[in-house]
């Protein structure tokens, strides 16, 4: 039962009452609004026995304007008002940490949860394109990550638990509130151009709080985000893709990172479940969904490029052949090496060649900027530093001298 509800009672005689009863949570127990969709939020107001579209005025407030007191919403009856202080709360999650690159990347380090709590990052990425400046947000999805791709600093925490619809888009909401902090109330206007469903964890894993929150991020009571402007990630849980292709119409990126199946399953594990032919057939099926001429025209290929192991001439031309038949944009991430961790960035000139190669065979195939170096911007890097608290650390290190000693037999 949501912590406010109506119920209906029965009289001494077992019959049903007309009059219904508003359950009030405890003080302590509020509702937080943050993280509720609109639907989600026009039944709580018609649940404490108000009008729905109080719904759309609350989510402006908060995702627009970014209002936490009730006191502030001024277009709001002073009596709803004080039920709303009594029984509800406006809560981003708290920061622990904040850091400004001097290229403009900001990275933050929230606490999830009670207590001690845990620890989840979020990094905003500015860029010029043609549009303008673009600043990118990346997400978390989840506290750690179960999936333990072999070059990811998040893998090696290991899993804890999913975040909660308000702990996701509370991400974005900080965001743009680090941007206005200083800002009058009017004048405030969002930063946050693009999202990304790529920061810590594996967002389909973590399905309904992530869907919530990206419909919070699309709808124009909140953030009004562009369809084409949120991308969710993922590396490859192929029934939650064809899940996703029907529920919202965002843009998919796929964590490739191999063009094989036998080194895919080293570098990103979950490739043994679903490997190659399943995921690009999937990737297909989200493309071919009807009725999306602009989001679905391509899926985007992340490859993050690891000296001596997937940067070889042979494994540019396997991925000529592997997405021959996807309409595909194709982005090399240089490595951001993380502390034990077991490969390399590959050479300025090895990308520069395999991007060659993809580009002449007729790809749109770009480099990502490294950005935020000084800030361990690389996905879970930071909170890597903060808290390692699983066994999985042990196992990643045992893993390095693996890998180590491979690379010295080769020479
Ligand atoms: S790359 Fe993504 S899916 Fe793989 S372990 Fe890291 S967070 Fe999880």
């Amino acid at each position: 039962m949501s912590s406010a509800e109506v119920v209906s009672s029965e009289n001494l005689d077992g019959q049903q009452q007309s009059s219904s009863t508003l359950v009030m949570p405890a003080a302590e127990n509020k509702v937080n609004l943050l993280g509720m969709s609109r639907p989600e939020l026009e039944k709580f107001f018609e649940d404490i026995g108000e009008k729905k579209f109080r719904a759309g005025q609350v989510m402006k407030w908060i995702h627009q304007y970014f209002i936490t007191d009730f006191a502030e919403m001024t277009n709001i009856s002073g009596k709803l008002r004080a039920k709303l202080e009594q029984i509800c709360e406006v809560k981003a999650p708290e920061v622990v940490h904040r850091h400004y690159s001097k290229d403009g990347t900001r990275k933050w380090v929230f606490r999830v949860g009670d207590g001690a709590g845990s620890l989840v990052e979020t990094v905003l990425i500015p860029a010029e394109d043609k549009t303008g400046l673009r600043k990118t947000l990346c997400i978390s999805s989840q506290v750690g990550c179960a999936l333990d791709c072999s070059f990811c600093s998040t893998g090696k925490q290991g899993f804890q638990r999913d975040l909660t619809p308000d702990e996701i888009i509370g991400q974005l909401w900080m965001a743009n509130y680090s941007y206005m902090e200083e800002v009058p109330v009017a004048e405030r206007e969002r930063s946050v151009t693009n999202v990304v469903m790529m920061g810590m964890g594996e967002p389909l894993l973590n399905y309904d709080a992530v869907l919530s929150s990206m419909r919070i991020m699309l709808d124009d009571f909140a953030y009004g985000m562009s369809k084409r402007r949120v991308t969710l990630s993922t590396s490859g849980v192929v029934p939650k893709i064809d899940q996703l292709a029907k529920d919202i119409d965002v843009a998919l990126a796929i964590s490739l990172h191999a063009p094989n199946d036998e080194l895919r399953n080293e570098l990103v594990p979950i490739n043994k479940k679903y490997p190659l032919a399943q995921l690009i057939a999937a990737c297909q099926r989200y493309i071919a969904k009807d009725g999306n001429e602009s989001t679905r025209k391509h899926v985007t290929i992340e490859y993050v490029m690891l000296e001596g192991v997937n940067d070889h001439p042979d494994h540019a031309q396997q991925m000529i052949k592997l997405l021959k038949n996807l309409p595909s944009k194709i982005n090399l991430i240089p490595f951001n090496p993380f502390p034990h961790a077991p490969y390399g960035r590959s050479s300025r000139n090895r990308i520069i060649s395999f991007q060659k190669t993809l580009s002449d065979a007729g790809f749109v195939c770009t480099i990502r900027q490294t950005r935020g170096d000084d800030i361990d911007a690389a996905c879970g890097q930071l909170v890597g530093q903060v808290a390692d608290r699983t066994r999985r650390a042990e196992q990643w290190q045992k893993k390095v001298t693996q890998r180590q000693e491979i690379l010295r037999t080769q020479g």
